[in-house]
């Protein structure tokens, strides 16, 4: 990427100019390679779909090999296989489908992940469309577990089950992870949802974690338990379920408008400020146009990647290259 800007340069200036493919990113800001490069290609790619969901085409060729082939490639190149499950939410034609997709592809280990999700690790990369198929049809889609996106919303079980539940907090984590599943961001984005104080979904270090009171939903952004541990801040407390999701949808749209690629929203808050976060948000037209921009996002690029791949055209590109050693030899 040119020297002279900086990520958020380009971003304002793909707004700015509006520069609507990498082609014009690359000759209206004097982009020194032609084609860019495999560090710039991604970020353009990601900032071009979130500006330009309508006008910009994805390019599959600028993104990482996770997100080209929807899957995490292992050490030993096999992939792993996670089916979205949601706020954590199976049931036992679920659990059965998987375990008939365990026994069919001879899945060597079948992990129960932090996310509340079902890890199938060691798939051989020519078995993908096909176990996206038996998947897909027992009604489940891609956890998105290689994606920089929504990964996951953890739940309790919150007032459906536990005496402390304060809210339906398993509902809530439903609501938001079928709004929000599918959508790009700068990185990934996990949440939780926990229906009381005592905090089982460990929402408060989350990307957006979600505490239920009785008088309502304590809303904190930017946590984090990775390389970095982080406790959310907070970012507001409302009344009801829906502004609820109103305020973490609009959060997530103004960070996917706003962020650089690769910045988790904590680091992304402590360059912008909470308190800008808090004042743009606290603008209920502001609140509205980030919504309304997301919906208008989502409603382009929430579909699943396992039912489009597993048909069969696309799933010729996974077939392994055909053994040439026999014939040649002969
Ligand atoms: S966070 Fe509260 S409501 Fe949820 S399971 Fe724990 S104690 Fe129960």
């Amino acid at each position: 990427m040119i020297q002279a800007l900086t990520h958020e340069d380009v971003r304002r200036l793909i707004k700015s100019q509006e520069l609507q493919s990498q082609e014009a990113v690359w000759q209206e800001l004097g982009w020194k390679t032609r084609n860019g490069c495999h560090v710039c290609r991604p970020a353009i790619n990601y900032y071009l779909i979130a500006d330009w969901p309508v006008e910009y085409q994805d390019d599959p060729q600028s993104r990482f090999v996770n997100e080209r082939k929807h899957a995490n490639i292992q050490k030993d190149g096999t992939f792993s296989v996670v089916p979205r499950m949601w706020g954590g939410i199976t049931t036992a034609n679920e659990l059965r489908a998987i375990a008939d997709a365990a026994d069919k592809y001879n899945v060597p280990t079948v992990k129960v992940t932090g996310g509340q999700r079902i890890d199938l690790l060691g798939v051989k990369g020519e078995d993908l469309p096909a176990i996206w198929d038996d998947l897909t049809k027992a009604g489940m889609v891609s956890g998105h577990a290689y994606a920089k996106g929504l990964r996951t919303v953890k739940t309790c079980v919150g007032t459906d089950h536990c005496r402390f539940g304060t809210q339906d907090s398993t509902g809530l984590g439903i609501k938001l992870e079928k709004k929000l599943w599918g959508s790009w961001t700068p990185h990934k984005v996990k949440m939780a949802v926990s229906g009381c104080p005592r905090n089982c979904a460990e929402a408060t270090c989350k990307d957006v974690g979600i505490v239920c009171v009785d008088s309502g939903f304590e809303i904190g952004v930017g946590g984090a338990a990775g390389m970095d541990v982080k406790e959310v801040q907070p970012l507001v407390k409302v009344a009801t379920e829906d502004e609820a999701m109103e305020w973490v949808v609009a959060f997530v749209q103004l960070y996917r408008e706003n962020a650089k690629y690769l910045d988790r929203p904590y680091k992304w808050i402590a360059k912008v400020g909470l308190e800008w976060v808090q004042e743009t948000l606290g603008d209920e037209a502001e609140r509205a146009r980030l919504v309304a921009a997301f919906d208008l996002s989502q409603s382009i690029y929430q579909k699943d990647p396992w039912a489009e791949r597993a048909k069969a055209e696309e799933a010729k590109k996974f077939a392994p290259l055909a053994d040439l050693t026999l014939e040649a030899a002969e």
